[in-house]
């Protein structure tokens, strides 16, 4: 398939991309291109302009600063997977940049693009989530910022507005253990369920923890938003086990791939494996 047609132009600054994206009707933003030209060629998307931001440096790689990762919108998954920073500070974050596609979508796919996409089965999304990090945002009235869990509204939809563009993530250094597991789809590799969580263990007694899926559900599940009642427990295999079997999930996903009531099933294991693998590692 072929795309239609459409003009192009190529931002040089994140500035230049917002002012663009003020000046062009019907305009979208290009980074690696691996959601957006599928969606070109299928004709589900069909803007009259693409801005390539794709080679603006000053919205790629990643610092740590002030208890914090950030993370440039456009640093790319492989770029995650292999920063020895995010693998020592947030070590959920590179293991599921690491899971993401293949190396070809790797190589070329943004944190930038992998959330402003919004994509249910994305990998990114349910990590993001239960770190607690932050999407920084530029739009025509300047900087603003938005926490990942009130960052994804719904089915490809988030709090991103028309003219903004993501500057960068802000993930806070874990002081904590986590994990994420997912089971993918044989060929894509995106998740049919995904599983992030994080368990801080303080003298044999669990202080916090977070648990997060993706692919359940049309947008980012917090299993537990008002706290985890593994808090307080010792966080052995009968507490998590109670832990994860009380969590409700309404709505879930069913399509050709997987029912909604198999990802349930789904959800309540890998959920639990998650929370002891970062209970392990805590
Ligand atoms: C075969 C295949 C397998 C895949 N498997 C997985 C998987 O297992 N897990 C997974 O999570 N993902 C998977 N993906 C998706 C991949 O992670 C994409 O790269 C990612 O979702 C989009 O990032 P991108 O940089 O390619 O964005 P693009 O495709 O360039 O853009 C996607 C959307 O985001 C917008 N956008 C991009 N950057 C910004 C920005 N900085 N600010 C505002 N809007 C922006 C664009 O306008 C567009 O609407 C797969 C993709 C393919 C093709």
């Amino acid at each position: 398939m072929y795309p239609a047609e459409f003009d192009y132009v190529r931002a040089t600054s994140a500035q230049e991309a917002v002012d663009l994206l003020a000046q062009h009707d019907d305009a979208v933003l290009l980074a690696g291109g691996h959601s957006l030209v599928p969606m070109l060629k299928l004709r589900l998307a069909h803007p009259a302009t693409l801005i390539d931001i794709g080679r603006i440096g000053e919205i790629r790689g990643i610092c740590e600063k002030e208890g914090a990762l950030r993370i440039g919108a456009l640093t790319t998954h492989d770029e995650i997977d292999r920063s020895s920073l995010v693998r020592e500070k947030c070590a959920f974050l590179a293991e599921a940049a690491g899971k993401i596609g293949d190396p070809q979508v790797r190589n070329k796919g943004t944190i930038g693009g992998n959330i402003a996409h919004a994509d249910p089965a994305s990998d990114l999304p349910a990590v993001l989530v239960a770190a607690g990090a932050t999407v920084h945002l530029l739009g025509p009235n300047g900087p603003r910022s938005v926490a990942a869990a009130d960052f994804f509204t719904g089915l490809l939809t988030t709090a991103k507005a028309p003219g903004e563009i993501i500057t960068e993530v802000e993930v806070p250094v874990l002081d904590a253990g986590s994990a994420y597991l997912k089971v993918e789809h044989p060929a894509s590799g995106y998740a049919v369920c995904g599983a992030a969580a994080v368990v801080k263990m303080e003298n044999g007694a669990c202080t916090a923890a977070s648990l997060c899926f993706n692919g359940v559900t049309a947008v980012v599940l917090d299993a537990c938003p008002d706290g985890c009642s593994l808090v307080g427990t010792t966080a052995d295999d009968a507490a998590i086990g109670a832990a994860v079997d009380a969590v409700k999930i309404a709505d879930p996903m069913g399509d050709i791939h997987a029912s909604g009531e198999y990802r349930v099933v789904l959800a309540h294991a890998y959920g639990k494996r998650a929370l002891k693998a970062a209970r392990d590692r805590a």
